[in-house]
């Protein structure tokens, strides 16, 4: 696992390029758009790729795979890998969403509805055409991620490095 104080090895840029992946892999149903275009996310984009079946099935081979390279026990990944996975389903549903499909089909293949929390944490991002998706916009709903994000960083950031230093001491 990745120290503080320790340069990473091989292993651990491996782990944090596979939780980088696992984190946006749900939006590879917006792949579909180099073939049909922004039609695309009407028809595919938030249902099959933003549920909780792709969400287990995916944090289960991501682990598996991690379990028998890296050679530790599948539990090791598991609960962290499909958390990663599930938090874009879920953040995705907390944002404002104003292009149909609304929501993510959060219970596919179980149920077809789709799933919108009532109180929006985040503006939504604009996705129908190019213009959109490059759009002064979307560059604020980056912005309100960050002003939303960036404290949560600094909290666990704060945490850890106490922590760390009280082991540190403990230790001395
Ligand atoms: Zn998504």
């Amino acid at each position: 696992m990745i120290k503080k104080g320790e340069p990473l090895d091989r292993g651990d840029l491996g782990l944090l390029a596979t939780a980088l992946v696992l984190a946006h892999l749900p939006d590879v149903d917006l792949v579909p758009i180099t073939v049909y275009g922004f039609s695309a996310v009407k028809m595919f984009h938030q249902a099959y790729t933003h549920n909780m079946a792709f969400c287990l099935i995916s944090s289960l081979i991501a682990s598996l795979l991690a379990s028998v390279i890296r050679k530790k026990p599948f539990m090791h990944y598991f609960p962290f890998f499909s958390l990663l996975v599930f938090s874009h389903i879920l953040l995705d549903a907390m944002g404002h969403d104003t292009n149909p499909p609304i929501g993510v089909q959060l219970l596919w293949p179980l149920s077809s509805s789709y799933f919108l929390f009532p109180v929006h944490l985040f503006i939504g991002v604009a996705k129908s055409t190019a213009r959109e998706l490059f759009s002064l916009w979307n560059l604020m709903a980056v912005l309100v991620e960050l002003i939303v994000f960036l404290p949560i960083v600094g909290v666990i950031r704060v945490l850890n490095q106490k922590r760390w230093l009280e082991r540190m001491q403990e230790e001395t």
